[in-house]
């Protein structure tokens, strides 16, 4: 999406699977079209989008929720994939051209790739320009779920690559409930899905766009609340997506989702059931 200030693309990593013991594998986005007659999509795994959110704007370059970071550690068997990296070069943007990291929350297919191993086997930060931003609300609760089963494999944390970027001093805790970053967007604490997770808003003179993270991660979840069982306090959740999202019917917003399959973004309307819709932008 391009306004007179904003310009904003999903820096997609492709399609995943996710199996039952929390890892992820890259799918074939062929084998969507027949999802129905495979076997394995749905009973042992999901499958699910991940796309990172670039917007530039005033001169700087933000980049939200970096994904898995696929490909990106040295010696990687997926070197030749897209993922957060690749994907600035089409926009003409490098690693090091990024000014600012946004994590609406910590589980690990949001933020693993804040960081990836070189070639020296060390950690090193995907965007060594960046401040990357993250709720002190959602660090404290990550640090007491450490080797803690999760409650299901997409609410996994690991902050082993994360520990090495606060003591470098990279992470910016923020702790009100509203945080303007920079001009033209405001982070909103929306907690529910995790309890420091954050929702963006993005005010250009004659566009608001939302990008909501895991509170409402595909387009599916406009209309289900099948978030239930990962949600960390399953009501805060409802009540935040039913206010964010009657604000943003009348704002005539565009959303931008984490996780679709299929329609990543689209503005915001209601049907004659007065059940949400997306229309093309
Ligand atoms: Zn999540």
């Amino acid at each position: 999406m391009r306004t007179d200030d904003f310009f904003i693309e999903q820096l997609s990593e492709g399609f995943f699977e996710l199996f039952e013991d929390g890892s992820f594998q890259k799918m074939d986005p062929s084998r969507l079209d027949s999802a129905g007659d495979d076997p394995n999509i749905g009973k042992f795994t999901s499958a699910l989008g991940i796309d990172p959110l670039l917007i530039c704007h005033y001169g700087k370059n933000i980049v939200v929720d970096p994904g898995l970071g696929w490909g990106l550690d040295h010696k990687s068997s997926y070197r030749n994939t897209s993922n957060v990296a690749t994907n600035l070069d089409i926009f003409g943007l490098k690693r090091e051209d990024i000014d600012l990291v946004i994590l609406t929350h910590l589980h690990y297919d949001h933020v693993a790739g804040c960081s990836f191993i070189n070639s020296e086997f060390k950690t090193e930060a995907t965007f060594p320009n960046a401040k990357y931003i993250v709720h002190k609300d959602e660090w404290d609760f990550a640090l007491t779920r450490i080797n803690k089963p999760s409650i299901l494999p997409g609410a996994k944390y690991d902050l082993d690559e994360l520990y090495k970027l606060v003591a470098q001093k990279r992470i910016e805790f923020i702790e009100n409930d509203v945080h303007a970053p920079s001009r033209g967007i405001t982070l909103i604490k929306s907690g529910g899905h995790t309890p420091g997770h954050l929702v963006l808003k993005m005010t250009s003179r004659n566009k608001i766009a939302y990008f909501l993270g895991d509170l409402i991660p595909t387009e599916y979840h406009l209309n289900h609340y099948s978030m239930k069982h990962v949600d960390t306090d399953p009501l805060e959740s409802k009540k935040a997506k039913t206010i964010l999202l009657k604000r943003a019917l009348q704002e005539k917003a565009v959303l931008y989702f984490y996780h679709s399959l299929y329609k990543k973004s689209g503005k915001l309307s209601r049907d004659r059931y007065k059940k949400y819709v997306l229309l093309d932008v």
